[in-house]
């Protein structure tokens, strides 16, 4: 039987630490790390279990990569790593999986990420034994915009620091990538 405990998919990202802020019980709340993360992403993902009092971190992400996936087309990389989630939910006995994925004002990519999500479930509940009780997908920061997920953030008293979003490999977030120039306008917004 599946219960109500969730699997949050995380790659220690802003979007990811402003889902486990909308999980009210940490006791109930699984953290799986994504594939291939950078030893940064792995340490956020720790620094944000323990603020939230998370105890089960599991994932292929907790073990160093060995060598970078070779690139697949994105909507192919998503839908591998849901079956993979799937399964997970579905040893951890969890009824549902939150995937934090953020796609803003893009309806194109809105659209995209629901075909994904539709397919997945659909592949998955062609096993009888999935049918009726397979866990089921959400994507709860689907349409939100940055501010909204830095509002989510400062909701959960730990602020961005808890999270990781460079594109670098350094120890500190090196400020001139796409996703530092990205974050940090949405600081610089929450602070004026
Ligand atoms: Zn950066």
């Amino acid at each position: 039987m599946l219960t109500p405990r969730r699997l949050l998919v995380t790659d220690g990202s802003p979007p990811a630490l402003a889902a486990l802020t909308l999980q009210e019980r940490a006791d109930q709340t699984i953290l799986w790390a994504t594939p291939a993360l950078s030893a940064a992403q792995r340490s956020a993902i720790e620094r944000q279990a323990a603020h939230f009092g998370v105890d089960r971190v599991v994932g292929p992400g907790l073990e160093p990569a060995s060598d970078r996936a070779p690139a697949s087309p994105r909507t192919i990389a998503e839908g591998r790593m849901l079956f993979d989630a799937l399964l997970a939910a579905w040893q951890c006995r969890c009824g549902r999986i939150i995937w934090p994925c953020q796609a803003g004002h893009d309806l194109d990519r809105i659209a995209q990420v629901q075909e994904i999500v539709l397919c997945v479930g659909h592949v998955a509940r062609l096993d009888p034994a999935w049918r009726t009780v397979g866990p089921e997908i959400r994507t709860p920061l689907l349409d939100c915009t940055d501010e909204q997920v830095a509002d989510l953030i400062a909701s959960g008293g730990g602020g961005m620091a808890l999270a990781w979003w460079c594109e670098g490999q350094a120890a500190a977030p090196c400020g001139g990538c796409g996703a530092c120039r990205r974050w940090s306008a949405v600081n610089r917004l929450a602070a004026a």
